[in-house]
């Protein structure tokens, strides 16, 4: 209930455009290991990996994606990019055998950072069901 209760925090201060962890980490104000970065999107790695290979893949302008669930049709662009990044990103990264792309959206999809960002993860075999 104590993380419910964080997490809906954060998505509303979010909503109103409070600045996330995400935000420092494109001005550089805080490290990152990034590992790919062009005009509207950066790629660094999971600061807490679940797998040999996790990266996030980011906008850099969030406008208003604090999550999946926020998108409209003026996203549409963005979202694909998004995907075509993470694609070449994992084959950069040696996922030839393949991988998984994730985007947590809201409380009950255990997202933490109200900044939209897809996951990709592998360098091992994953099961399905996730938890
Ligand atoms: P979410 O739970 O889907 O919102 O994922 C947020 C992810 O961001 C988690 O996997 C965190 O480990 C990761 N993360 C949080 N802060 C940092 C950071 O400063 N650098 C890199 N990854 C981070």
């Amino acid at each position: 209930a104590a993380k419910d209760a964080a997490a809906s925090g954060a998505e509303a201060a979010a909503d109103q455009g409070a600045p996330t962890i995400f935000d420092k980490i494109i001005s550089k104000q805080i490290p990152a290991n990034i590992i790919y970065e062009d005009d509207s999107a950066l790629a660094f790695r999971d600061i807490n990996p679940q797998a040999p290979v996790h990266f996030l893949v980011i906008p850099k302008h969030r406008d208003g994606l604090t999550q999946l669930s926020k998108c409209n049709d003026g996203h549409e662009k963005v979202l694909g990019h998004l995907l075509v990044v993470a694609s070449k990103v994992a084959l950069q990264e040696g996922l030839s055998d393949g991988f998984r792309v994730v985007i947590n959206d809201g409380v009950n999809g255990c997202q933490s950072v109200y900044h939209l960002h897809l996951h990709i993860l592998g360098g091992r075999q994953l099961t399905w069901p996730p938890g």
